[in-house]
């Protein structure tokens, strides 16, 4: 889901819950519903307060985005909220959780992996694993932001690029989940289909080493070679086959001023694509 911008629904649900909390505290206070809340916050912390009450439930959703620097009472107001129009405030509001879920949803990603190195390599050990070591650098942004390959070119049609980056395409052995007997394989037990010694059918491999597939990147990396020489940014066979991957589905290179992201996307996309 990280391609698409949905973040987890435990992360959604407390931006709405801290959201409604703005709403109740700065931009509606004088309705029923308002004072209301105002009231029970009073009662919540005692024992006779039910649990899954909504004041419960917001309380949680500050503690998950760790949001407690005026909690319980009005929150924060980020410069953009101030600034806009009373209509706006709402939505302006939301905007700037949204960076705060971002955060903490890739803070979320990276505990998983506490060990995932720079530059990236080591063993892979699932799908999602084999996605945060091709595209973590990516990953340092606004996630709720769909991907510039879905946005820049819309004319042409992004569906495979999307499976190879969200670890689900047909051509990818590692990318295909099988059960035998109620057991879930392991990712380094998906073997490539064309080479006989048993390796892993892994994009890495399938796009840059196999020798019955790797010829399809070929125009693709002679592309991405000038590019990388005409843009000043270490040569293509100084990078790792993780960095090469992941040039090829799309993401710019890490050494590439942000500046020029746009620019460097907007020349290779239509070849990947393509
Ligand atoms: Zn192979």
């Amino acid at each position: 889901m990280i391609e698409l911008g949905i973040p987890p629904l435990i992360l959604q649900q407390a931006l709405q819950l801290v959201a409604l909390h703005f709403r109740y505290t700065v931009l509606h206070t004088n309705t029923s519903a308002a004072k209301l809340y105002n009231l029970r916050c009073t009662f919540r912390c005692s024992n006779a307060h039910p649990q899954h009450t909504i004041e419960n439930r917001i309380a949680k959703a500050h503690s998950t985005l760790m949001i407690f620097n005026t909690y319980p009472g009005p929150p924060f107001m980020p410069r953009s909220a101030t600034l806009a129009k009373p209509k706006n405030q709402g939505k302006s509001y939301t905007t700037f959780l949204k960076l705060i879920v971002s955060a903490e949803w890739l803070r979320q990603i990276r505990l998983k992996y506490p060990r995932a190195p720079q530059p990236p390599s080591g063993n892979v050990s699932s799908r999602l694993h084999a996605h945060f070591l091709l595209h973590h650098l990516s990953l340092c942004k606004n996630l709720y932001k769909l991907p510039p390959y879905l946005t820049m070119c819309g004319h042409r049609k992004p569906m495979s690029l999307l499976r190879f980056q969200s670890q689900s395409h047909q051509s990818i052995p590692t990318h295909m989940l099988t059960i035998d007997d109620n057991q879930r394989d392991a990712y380094d037990s998906r073997l490539c289909l064309y080479c006989p010694s048993g390796l892993t059918g892994s994009e890495i491999h399938l796009i840059l080493e196999c020798p019955a597939t790797s010829h399809i990147a070929l125009d693709l990396i002679q592309f991405l070679t000038t590019l990388l020489y005409d843009t000043c940014q270490p040569d293509w066979t100084t990078l790792t086959t993780h960095q090469q991957t992941s040039l090829i589905l799309g993401d710019p290179p890490s050494t590439l001023p942000k500046k020029f992201h746009h620019v460097w996307l907007k020349s290779i996309l239509p070849a990947i694509l393509q």
